[in-house]
């Protein structure tokens, strides 16, 4: 299996409960190494940039202003097949539908507030990486 790397973000409502260390421990746990992390308090501009895909959708304004509620951690994770398992290792979207174990399980708050991102395939996380870190800042 490639080694790949994936971009994550500890959302508002799991930094706003001081969860960070426990969301990176499950991270590592699964495997995955965290090569790049910083704490940031998103604008309006970039949270409407990082969720444009979701423009059309009715909670857009609601995911906007989440966002931008609290910092956020934003990440870069690399491992083997590491888009597929981060996703596994965060679980669905809605935590009621979230496997035992998984971040989204343990610690989400609701369908909106659920704690984690990560990217869905290889393009979308070399953009979304690049919306938040330059080449120097990540250090695998
Ligand atoms: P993410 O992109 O954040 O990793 P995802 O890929 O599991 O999550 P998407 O369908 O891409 O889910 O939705 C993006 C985000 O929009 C979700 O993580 C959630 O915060 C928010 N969202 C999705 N569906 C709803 C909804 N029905 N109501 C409110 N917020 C929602
Ligand atoms: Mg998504």
């Amino acid at each position: 299996m490639a080694i790949q790397r994936t971009f994550s973000i500890i959302k508002p409502d799991a930094t706003e409960r001081n969860l960070t260390g426990a969301v990176n421990a499950v991270i590592e746990k699964a495997g995955l190494r965290i090569v790049a992390q910083k704490r940031i308090h998103m604008t309006r501009q970039q949270a409407e940039t990082f969720y444009a895909v979701h423009k059309e959708r009715p909670f857009f304004g609601e995911l906007v202003d989440f966002m931008v509620s609290a910092p956020v951690v934003v990440q870069v994770l690399e491992g083997d097949n590491a888009i597929a398992k981060y996703r596994d290792v965060m679980g669905a979207t809605n935590p009621a539908n979230a496997a035992e174990g998984t971040i989204r399980k343990l610690f989400a708050k609701s369908v909106g507030e659920n704690s984690v991102h990560g990217s869905d395939a290889p393009e979308t996380a070399a953009l979304e990486i690049a919306q938040f870190f330059a080449g120097n800042e990540i250090v695998g």
